[in-house]
């Protein structure tokens, strides 16, 4: 069970000046905070060129640019090509109209099940505990997506926490988003108390991007919350390229297998970025590496703004014949696709 008493402070705060100042915030929301939001400053950075990199302003009003500066660490600096800088940089081909492409086409609206819940799939209840990312992926389903209305934190989970107590066919929690991970530690140990209370359920499972892209993430605070939940934790990371790993990303990895989760990498085919038997074959090697299985290869959810990322099913198919013949069979992904209506992903 969780502790009634609220988690220890880390050293850092616990050596806050003053009483009267509100303690420091955590590193990580620090970094967070300062994360790159101007796509000229993330090109100069770069040293490119934004006349020549395609950017648009339209794209970025409506999906603002949001990159941790770690994260563009990783990125080769002089090529535009870079499959981390393809994944956050807003370019005029977001902007093309193109059929078929929609606004919710994961059927997200229909599967509504109560504020901030959504359920597709037997026993799993995904809670969208936050709207908030540290990263912003250009080919995000949930770019369109109402999180103003949808996020099950504005009223404090009580919906949410509801609709999952009065259902004893859900057995596993998926806390996503959003990234979960972007709300404070205190916050999610709130939410987990409230969740300990409901008998019926025997996993947790954590989607979040925040341990690639931002591993001080991974802090003391966060560990404790982990180590401390009553269920055994399925921990779903999203890297889609091996340079997303880096000695601090697998520093990350080491300290949340030592709190005792399973982790898991679910990654994006996307045109670019790793559309490759080489980028799929050096992902799924690199995650192995940093302690992390290969769950998912998903093909691109089409929505408005992200077609040129697609790559078609039969080139899709004949990379993953490629994977399942280069790799052990530990290392290759399932290649799936959400199929609104489904009762799971579905395989292609
Ligand atoms: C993808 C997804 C899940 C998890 O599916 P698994 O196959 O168990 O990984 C659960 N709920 C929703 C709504 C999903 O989109
Ligand atoms: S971190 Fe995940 S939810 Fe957030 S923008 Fe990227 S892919 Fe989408």
């Amino acid at each position: 069970m969780i502790p009634a008493a609220p988690l220890p402070l880390q050293p850092e705060t616990a050596l806050a000046p003053t009483p009267a100042t509100l303690p420091p915030a955590p590193h990580w929301q620090r970094l967070w905070r300062e994360a790159v939001r101007d796509p000229r400053e993330l090109l100069a950075g770069l040293g490119l060129d934004a006349a020549a990199a395609g950017i648009s302003d339209a794209a970025a009003a409506s999906f603002p640019l949001r990159v941790p500066r770690g994260f563009i660490k990783r990125m080769r600096p002089g090529d535009l090509n870079d499959p981390l800088l393809r994944q956050v940089l807003p370019v005029g081909l977001e902007e093309r109209v193109v059929p078929g492409f929609g606004l919710d086409a994961v059927g997200d609206g229909a599967a509504k099940k109560a504020e901030g819940v959504i359920q597709k799939y037997r026993g799993r209840a995904l809670l969208v505990a936050t709207g908030s990312c540290a990263v912003h992926c250009r080919y995000c389903f949930r770019r369109h997506f109402p999180y103003a209305e949808e996020t099950a934190a504005r009223d404090a989970w009580s919906a949410a926490v509801k609709a999952i107590a009065a259902d004893p066919t859900i057995d596993e929690v998926i806390l996503s988003g959003g990234d979960p991970l972007s709300l404070a530690t205190p916050k999610l140990a709130e939410l987990t108390a409230r969740l300990a209370g409901i008998a019926h359920l025997k996993r947790l499972r954590i989607h979040s991007r925040l341990p690639v892209v931002l591993p001080e993430r991974v802090d003391g605070e966060l560990l404790q919350w982990l180590s401390a939940l009553p269920w055994p934790v399925a921990f779903v990371i999203h890297a889609n390229h091996a340079n997303e790993f880096d000695a601090q990303v697998d520093a990350a990895m080491a300290r949340l297998r030592g709190a005792g989760v399973q982790l898991l990498n679910q990654a994006v085919l996307l045109r670019g970025v790793n559309d490759s038997v080489e980028a799929l074959a050096g992902l799924s090697e690199r995650s192995f590496a940093a302690g992390v299985l290969p769950y998912y290869l998903h093909q691109l959810d089409r929505v408005e703004g992200v077609a040129h990322f697609e790559v078609p099913d039969d080139e899709a198919l004949s990379l993953h014949a490629a994977l399942v013949a280069r790799l052990s069979g530990y290392l290759v992904p399932k290649l799936v696709r959400e199929v609104q209506g489904d009762t799971g992903k579905r395989p292609l």
